[in-house]
């Protein structure tokens, strides 16, 4: 007896080798039948004995290929069709209605593929866009869904006779890769002047010669441009960070193997894991003293953030010079990436000295991710090329809701059905090309979807410009979320945590329902709603975002808040005794904005141990605070009122600190001491919630949780203790993870009211 099978896939089916893998499934088990993209994801009909096509939906998912995620698949006898021969592989159908399917991330060049770039035999030696159905660009080249290559940036490569063989052989690696190409009908690399005249050399060879010769390279990445120079080379180094005014903030580097990284860094087995994954991030590792890389690459940390190559480009570029290279995203300060040829000249025209380029257009652009290893797992800080746009799997289904954001940090997120679809990392909206890329980020997701959105969810800060984006269109209603709350929900929703938590949200600023800015919450909720446990005692934060900026302002609050008028002498606040009347008068009552921020707290306290008075770049003090921790050989006392909410009062700590500061005691011994309180407060914090609510799961949340330090003492604490800890697997538990939480609360919101 024949069957006669129709299944539906859904999930990550698109553009991972999903089709093929049907084909070759069904030729074992000799079925016949056809499988094609939709809008749905993919779509198969298998005919052939019972007992085959039972083994045939198993194997489906069982022995789906490695960058596939199959969320179900649904299973329908239809009518056998006569005289059917072999199994086809129809081409895709354009319909209508909501796409299910996602674009895929982005994946770097797999290890087949890698050999063939180092075969002098073979016929893709040295060919920089190498790539095949495990491996390549994505999301970076798609213009529109279905993934299929006419509608991608390689669309416009006509596939030579050989390509076309491998692309039509179900046998083959690159059966059905979209991005397939070859050096005869691919595209080409260039070599130019920052004017646009063609380097005569080879394009590799010439970007060598001029990276050896102390010169910056802007080079065509897959998700934008980066800047590349030697890692070695000081004065490179030190005119890099001129051009680019970027004058503290850490490069990452590139460098050709794992090997090359372990002379650079100390990696463990996770480390390297991450390392080489199929994402290619940029992972953060101790610097060994003997690393060849300037001082200048990283002045304030003994991290550095070292990737490998993610592209075969990358890959021949590593390969060729064969030194570590800084390789770091080509942007002024901190706008956004340039992704088009166009606005090279004009963007990096004064930073670059040449440009290695090629004629694929981006579609879209991706920042390289970046994460670090604490506590037993990989941790993503930034969430971008190799792990986004991809899904979030939400625990259950619910009507379609956009989430916007916050402000720094940028992501978009679109929860339809069970998945929540999450936009790559676009940058800080405050600088107008950033505005430009959420803007286009969220009429993506509408677009690429085709979703209408039943609620558009947005932080309660007045000024960000994502809430004033919210309120300025008309994609349906709206709802604020505060912002630590959407810290907790986003804990929840990466962890697939069911049920009430505590949330200890130690963080940065967000906008408090009491028209003060948080950041030291202890939160009891979930997506539906919460309670303010306790917060950090509040203190002004004289001069407002100049105190962000300028740490010192915050230490002089703490310290008013702790002595009253008669403040102690503290040295490292000498430089600015010609402002220190005005800051304090600027402490008294109703002359600041209030704050709980843990993260001002962690500024005042790298201020008062005379390592960050000023900074340039956002967390500056923190990751110096950090860095400068000694040994953890001292606690200061631990102080929390009663009340509802409850207040996690600094003032004991500043008291101590000073008499330590007074006496001459070294930062590392302070600051050592400092994170040991942080962790202390924030454990007896959660264990008076416990004691009050009965929870027994903790969610920790918020950028103070990008600190590893932090991280290693309160996780082991608080496990010990016998809570359930949640900590962001995901997303980052920075403001890249806040519109994760939005969405996640909008949607509870309208499950509530329904
Ligand atoms: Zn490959
Ligand atoms: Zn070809
Ligand atoms: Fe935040």
């Amino acid at each position: 007896m024949m069957g006669r099978r129709r299944l539906r896939i859904a999930g990550t089916v698109q553009g991972v080798g999903f089709r093929p893998h049907l084909h070759r499934l069904a030729r074992r088990l000799s079925l016949t039948g056809a499988a094609g993209n939709d809008d749905e994801g993919v779509w198969c009909e298998i005919q052939g004995r019972p007992t085959d096509l039972d083994e045939f939906e198993q194997r489906v998912t069982a022995e789906a290929p490695p960058l596939a995620r199959v969320d179900s698949v649904r299973s329908a006898a239809v009518p056998p069709v006569e005289g059917e021969r072999g199994f086809l592989i129809a081409p895709s159908a354009l319909g209508s209605g909501t796409v299910a399917g996602t674009v895929p991330p982005d994946v770097a060049t797999c290890p087949a593929c890698l050999a063939e770039i180092a075969d002098p035999g073979g016929r893709r030696y040295r060919y920089a866009f190498t790539c095949c159905t495990d491996c390549g660009p994505r999301h970076t080249v798609v213009r529109s869904l279905p993934y299929d290559r006419e509608r991608t940036s390689m669309g416009a490569f006509e596939l030579c006779e050989a390509c076309e063989a491998e692309y039509r052989d179900p046998a083959d690696r690159r059966h059905h890769a979209q991005a397939v190409c070859c050096p005869d009908c691919g595209p080409v690399l260039s070599l130019r002047s920052m004017t646009g005249e063609a380097i005569d050399a080879d394009p590799i060879e010439g970007a060598v010669a001029l990276l050896q010769a102390g010169n910056i390279i802007a080079v065509k990445g897959v998700g934008g441009y980066q800047l590349a120079c030697r890692a070695a080379d000081a004065a490179a180094v030190d005119r890099l960070r001129r051009r680019k005014h970027r004058e503290e903030k850490p490069f990452a580097l590139l460098v050709a193997s794992v090997d090359a990284a372990r002379a650079l860094v100390e990696l463990d087995d996770l480390a390297c894991r991450a390392l080489s994954g199929p994402e290619a991030p940029i992972v953060l590792a101790p610097r060994k003293e003997s690393a060849p890389v300037a001082a200048e690459v990283a002045p304030d940390t003994r991290l550095l953030g070292v990737m490998l190559p993610a592209t075969p480009l990358h890959a021949l570029l590593a390969e060729a010079t064969g030194v570590t290279l800084v390789c770091t995203s080509g942007n002024r300060s901190e706008e956004p990436i340039v992704t088009d040829d166009a606005r090279v000249g004009p963007e990096l025209g004064d930073i670059a000295d040449a440009v290695l380029g090629h004629d694929r257009v981006i579609e879209r652009r991706a920042d390289d991710s970046v994460g670090h290893i604490v506590q037993g797992g990989f941790q993503l800080l930034r969430r971008a090329r190799g792990y986004a746009p991809g899904t979030v799997r939400l625990d259950r289904a619910g009507p379609p809701v956009l989430a916007v954001g916050a402000e720094l940090k940028s992501t978009v997120c679109l929860a339809l059905g069970t998945d929540a679809h999450l936009s790559v990392h676009l940058g800080d909206l405050e600088h107008p090309a950033a505005l430009a890329a959420f803007e286009a980020a969220v009429a993506d997701l509408l677009e690429m979807t085709r979703a209408e959105p039943e609620l558009v969810i947005h932080d309660l800060h007045p000024e960000y410009l994502s809430t004033k984006f919210a309120a300025s269109v008309d994609l349906g209603p709206r709802l604020g979320v505060q912002h630590h709350h959407a810290h907790l929900a986003s804990c929840l929703a990466d962890t697939g945590f069911r049920g009430r938590a505590i949330g200890v949200m130690f963080d940065g600023m967000g906008w408090g329902t009491d028209d003060t800015l948080w950041g030291g919450e202890i939160l009891v909720g979930d997506a539906a709603g919460y309670e303010r446990f306790a917060h950090l005692r509040p203190v002004p934060m004289p001069g407002g975002s100049a105190a962000i900026r300028e740490p010192w302002r915050m230490a002089l609050a703490h310290l008013a808040a702790t002595f009253g008028p008669d403040l102690p002498p503290v040295p490292s606040l000498a430089a600015h005794r010609d402002e220190m009347v005005q800051v304090l008068d600027q402490c008294r009552p109703g002359q600041s904005i209030l704050t709980t921020s843990v993260g001002r707290l962690f500024d005042s306290v790298a201020a008062l141990c005379g390592i960050a008075g000023t900074t340039t770049y956002e967390g500056q003090a923190a990751i110096r605070l950090e860095q400068a921790a000694g040994p953890d050989v001292r606690r200061y006392p631990v102080e929390i009122d009663e009340g509802e909410p409850a207040v996690i009062d600094f003032r004991q700590l500043i008291e101590a600190l000073a008499a330590d500061l007074r006496a001459g005691q070294q930062p590392s011994l302070i600051s050592g001491a400092f994170h040991r309180w942080v962790a202390d407060a924030a454990a007896a914090a959660a264990y008076r919630a416990r004691e009050a609510t009965g929870m027994t799961a903790v969610a920790l949340s918020g950028g103070v949780f990008q600190n590893r330090r932090l991280v290693e003492l309160l996780v082991p604490e608080l496990e010990q203790s016998g809570f359930e800890v949640l900590r962001h697997r995901q997303v980052p538990p920075n403001d890249g993870g806040i519109s994760l939480g939005q969405a996640a609360a909008g949607r509870a919101m309208l499950a509530g009211r329904g």
